[in-house]
């Protein structure tokens, strides 16, 4: 079967490693299509996305490496892009004509109108923490419920071919630290955001970057919710969130399993401009 992998970032945002690397261990490990997949460059001060400087030297950079690598291994343009209402998203203008072959759209932090700060899920659970403390007052239920509807929000803009990562809420939840995904308000709020997934044109990736970055116990999205993914006639497709060229593969044999498991008997990439299907096998 073809095996892909469509979000990857690397030095330039907060990966490690050449561009070179990510090809080079994709052919090792015997994949046949890979995207790259930066952080498109914030509205905020951060850490972990392209500096605005630094979109035109990727875009320069994988340009030269598809070439390169054309007799070897298909590789795509890609970007993983923010949400965030009224700033930025991935169905901005400026996204539409600089070369990418697909978008990842994501939500990685939570707006505070009040202090103007954005902060992310995806850090440190002292953010978490803060997040939570801050903007909610303590109480779990608005936040999650903001992050599902500012997917929803992302859903209804459009403009991306990927949704990322679509419960990352979960990622400093180990051991339930701030809830239960088995609850009905929780399972209700990412059911509808799913719901709001199967009513447009896109793909949600079954994402492995948690997992190797020692954070979940297990993939996004949940077990459970794959299984909704199915009853809704969900295409998924398989990326490891790589931020080191090892982990390009990271728990695909495991997640293949997983998704057989769930009762799919096929899963979807994308190559030469389109997404086609494939038997899991
Ligand atoms: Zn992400
Ligand atoms: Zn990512």
């Amino acid at each position: 079967m073809i095996l892909s992998n469509y979000h990857s970032h690397f030095k330039l945002d907060d990966g490690c490693g050449e561009l070179e690397e990510y090809a080079d261990r994709a052919i090792e490990r015997g994949l046949s299509v890979i995207g790259i997949s930066p952080h498109a460059p914030l509205c905020y001060r951060n850490d972990w996305s392209l500096p605005e400087p630094a979109l035109g030297e990727y875009l320069s950079l994988i340009r030269d490496l598809k070439d390169r690598y054309k007799d070897k291994i298909e590789i795509c343009t890609g970007l993983e892009i923010d949400y965030i209402p009224g700033s930025m998203g991935p169905a901005d203008k400026k996204y539409a004509d600089i070369g990418l072959e697909y978008r990842i759209g994501s939500v990685h932090s939570i707006h505070d109108p009040d202090t103007g700060e954005d902060l992310s899920v995806d850090g440190p659970v002292e953010i978490m923490e803060q997040l939570l403390e801050q903007t909610f007052g303590g109480s779990i239920k608005p936040l999650v419920k903001k992050y599902f509807e500012l997917e929803i929000g992302m859903l209804e803009a459009g403009g991306f071919d990927i949704l990322g990562h679509c419960d990352l809420v979960k990622k400093r939840n180990v051991g339930n630290r701030f809830f239960d995904q088995n609850e009905d308000w929780y399972r209700r709020e990412a059911l509808t955001m799913l719901e709001a997934a199967a009513s447009k044109d896109i793909v949600i990736e079954v994402n492995t970057g948690g997992l190797s970055r020692k954070a979940t116990t297990e993939v996004y999205p949940s077990e459970w919710m794959l299984e909704r993914c199915l009853e809704l006639k969900i295409p998924l497709t398989l990326s490891s969130d790589a931020h080191n060229p090892d982990h390009i593969d990271y728990y695909f044999e495991e997640s293949l399993e997983l998704l057989k498991a769930a009762g799919y008997g096929e899963i979807y990439f994308f190559s030469k401009g389109k997404w086609q299907s494939q038997p899991i096998i």
